[in-house]
């Protein structure tokens, strides 16, 4: 028998991803998956109609979110896994962070049109999700300012360029305290994205439960790094394709994952926490 492979990062139309719910279950399914975690930024908005719609797959849904945090000026994923999604303190911090968003998002669109480049906030994504940089990147394509998204991150809205906002983010151990106070796990995302090596010293002297060791494409001997630092601070590793649909067609769901062994440990942790929110 093969062994069981769950992916623990993807994103769904709930934030920068362009598969639905369904598309995502119907892909884990076709890519030999028995599980996920949809890690969307700053929403969980997916699992009011993941966690049901879950019942209908062979497949293990464990709640996740990829967290849009900071340190000392620079950007910081954390994502966080196995709370409820019924938890009162996750809705309401998802709440803030939304909020963080719209109006970094309005200073985005600002800055554009100060370089004669006005966007329609309205526009920029008429379904349910979380706005991001993908979808002013894919308006200012659409409006014909620029040629592809990857010029519009080049010039205008990667960090550094002239039009980017950081927004304001939380600090990465505040958040780390948020996720703990619900007796879920702090995990730091795609360690190996952090180009500056203080930073990364730094993000390791802090209490997070696990690492992303395993991620998109990876070789095995990057792997292995990451595996080592995380094996050193016991703490977990995890894996995910961070599948984002067509915006990063090259990356297929299920590209990275995690064994039984991990995913059982995070997912024995949500059904507690699941049965303690229900029970209220
Ligand atoms: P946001 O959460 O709004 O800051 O947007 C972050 C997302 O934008 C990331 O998850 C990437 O998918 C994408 N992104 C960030 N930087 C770049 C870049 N330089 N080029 C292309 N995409 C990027
Ligand atoms: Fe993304
Ligand atoms: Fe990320
Ligand atoms: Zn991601």
């Amino acid at each position: 028998m093969t062994e069981k492979r769950y992916d623990l990062h993807c994103h769904s139309i709930y934030s920068d991803g362009t598969d639905t719910v369904e598309e995502l279950f119907q892909l884990a399914v076709k890519n030999k998956l028995s599980g996920l975690s949809i890690t969307d930024h700053d929403t969980i908005n997916a699992y009011e109609e993941a966690c049901t719609l879950v019942k209908d797959y062979p497949l293990k849904l464990l709640p996740g979110v990829e967290i849009s945090t900071e340190s000392e000026g620079s950007s910081v994923h954390l994502l966080a896994y196995s709370f409820s999604p019924n938890d009162p303190k996750m809705i309401s911090f998802m709440k803030k962070q939304q909020k963080a968003r719209e109006d970094r998002n309005l200073q985005i669109i600002a800055n554009l049109k100060e370089k004669g480049m006005p966007l329609e906030l309205e526009e920029l994504k008429e379904d349910i999700g979380v706005i991001g940089r993908p979808h002013i990147a894919e308006a200012l394509v659409r409006e014909g300012y620029v040629l592809t998204q990857r010029d519009a991150f080049d010039l205008y809205i990667a960090e550094g360029q002239s039009c980017f906002v950081p927004g304001n983010r939380p600090q990465v151990e505040e958040v780390i305290d948020v996720v703990h106070s619900m007796n879920a796990f702090a995990v730091l995302a795609h360690p190996h994205l952090i180009r500056d090596n203080t930073l990364t010293k730094r993000l390791l002297a802090m209490p997070f439960d696990g690492l992303e060791a395993r991620y998109a494409n990876f070789y095995p001997a990057q792997e292995k790094k990451w595996e080592r630092l995380a094996d050193s601070r016991e703490w977990i590793k995890t894996g995910g394709s961070d599948y984002h649909g067509e915006i990063k067609a090259h990356i297929d769901l299920g590209a990275s994952w995690v064994r039984d062994k991990t995913f059982d440990h995070l997912y024995n942790r949500y059904l507690e926490n699941d049965a303690l929110h229900r029970a209220q």
